[in-house]
């Protein structure tokens, strides 16, 4: 006898998801117009580096070490910069190296592996970075955009709409913080302490915003995260985008010679659902999305991931996992892999994470189907996850503008 599984909806509780003039949820593409943040040593290609400093009448080479001081000591403490001539120090660094982070809120779990900071941008937008120590690498987590204009409603990103696309030097000054505190021996594990040769090894895109949604500055923060001779030198391999599905974007960052690994944000393989779950599926379906992300593979060669938020009732059914299996197999073989990831749950609604024999059952039928599968761990869940909650938190509590910048 075959038991039909409950079908739970999407719906929205405690706030109004945000509706276009034909009465689907809102999509914002466009970043609002807002106070630019200064341009900043990372925002500009080699080239305009040079540029900048013969606008200020220096040699060529103050460039360079305006370079290694920040992409390689992570620092931007003139008093450090000795080898700079001491007279015009100060306006140099705040020219090219202006602060853009200001530390809000730090929250720290027991063991110390995991951080979550909270960082205000110069207008005040929030947004928040994850780093994590794992045997073997550490990784930090980086929004891309302050909010959100994908109004996914399981997300706490999305409830709030965009405030606005972060700048190049924004999303690569999260890392040089990172790198920064790594240095200085705050991320657990006391026995590393005064450990100057670790930092951030895995860039993750999955903290605020839709990183192809700010598809230039995403790249260019991409470019100068792994330039070897102008920028931090990261491997791009180490180095996840992860999107809800923005079909052309996929198409052209496919072409840019970075390869990257790429992740499909999924989270249902029907239509029916991921309209409602991923609201961009309005424009790429689940089928264009898909075809997208093998054809990444295709060119890049690859093997990209698929994420699922395995949510209690709604997505988790054992008849999804086959089709989801069906669809991926159809395009071909060792080109994907799937990550189910237990939703980070807002108790007693409807966003409630799956059963565990639930979620077993689910890996099961992808593996059985051949599918590589692996569940995604959940670091970062009793501080509040690594999905715009501690902002969500914040957002009301003003003092945060009282904090001076620390960096
Ligand atoms: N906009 C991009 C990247 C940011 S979100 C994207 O959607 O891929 C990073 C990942 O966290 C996405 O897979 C997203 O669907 C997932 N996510 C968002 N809210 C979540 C929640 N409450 N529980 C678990 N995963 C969640």
């Amino acid at each position: 006898m075959t038991t039909r599984r409950l079908q739970v909806q999407p719906k929205t509780e405690g706030w109004t998801q945000k509706t276009d003039a034909e009465g689907r949820p809102l999509l914002q593409f466009a970043s609002p117009k807002r106070g630019k943040p200064p341009t900043h040593l990372a925002d500009l290609t080699p080239e305009d580096r040079l540029n900048a400093m013969k606008e200020l009448g220096l040699p060529a080479f103050r460039a360079k070490q305006l370079e290694t001081h920040y992409f390689q000591h992570f620092t931007r403490d003139p008093a450090s910069m000795t080898d700079l001539p001491s007279e015009g120090r100060e306006e140099l660094v705040h020219k090219l190296l202006p602060p853009l982070l200001t530390e809000v809120k730090r929250i720290q779990t027991d063991r110390g592996d995991t951080i979550k900071v909270l960082w205000k941008l110069h207008d005040g937008a929030l947004v928040e970075s994850v780093l994590m120590r794992y045997p073997g690498r550490i990784t930090l987590c980086v929004s891309s955009q302050a909010g959100c204009g994908m109004n996914c409603p399981f997300c706490a990103t999305g409830q709030a709409g965009l405030t606005r696309n972060m700048s190049a030097a924004e999303i690569v000054a999260q890392v040089v913080r990172a790198n920064r505190m790594i240095m200085d021996g705050e991320l657990g594990d006391p026995k590393h302490l005064g450990h100057e040769a670790e930092r951030v090894s895995n860039i993750v895109f999955m903290g605020m915003g839709e990183p192809l949604a700010n598809y230039n500055r995403v790249i260019q923060a991409i470019r100068v995260l792994t330039d070897k001779k102008h920028g931090i030198g990261m491997s791009a391999r180490g180095i996840t985008v992860s999107t809800v599905g923005l079909v052309p974007a996929i198409k052209k960052l496919s072409e840019e010679s970075i390869p990257v690994t790429f992740a499909l944000s999924l989270h249902a393989p029907d239509d029916e659902l991921r309209d409602r779950l991923i609201p961009v599926n309005s424009r790429w379906k689940v089928d264009e999305a898909l075809d997208a992300a093998k054809e990444y593979f295709d060119k890049t060669g690859r093997r990209v991931s698929i994420e699922y938020a395995l949510i209690k009732d709604m997505n988790d059914h054992a008849w999804r996992a086959e089709l989801l299996a069906e669809k991926l197999n159809s395009r071909g073989h060792g080109w994907v892999h799937v990550n189910p990831i237990p939703l980070n749950p807002t108790p007693g609604s409807v966003w409630t994470a799956s059963e565990p024999g639930v979620q077993a059952e689910f890996v099961n039928r992808l593996v059985s189907a051949g599918i590589p599968t692996t569940i995604r761990d959940t670091r970062g869940k009793d501080i509040d996850g690594a999905c715009g909650q501690l902002v969500a938190t914040e957002a009301d509590q003003a003092q945060a503008a009282k904090i001076p910048i620390d960096f």
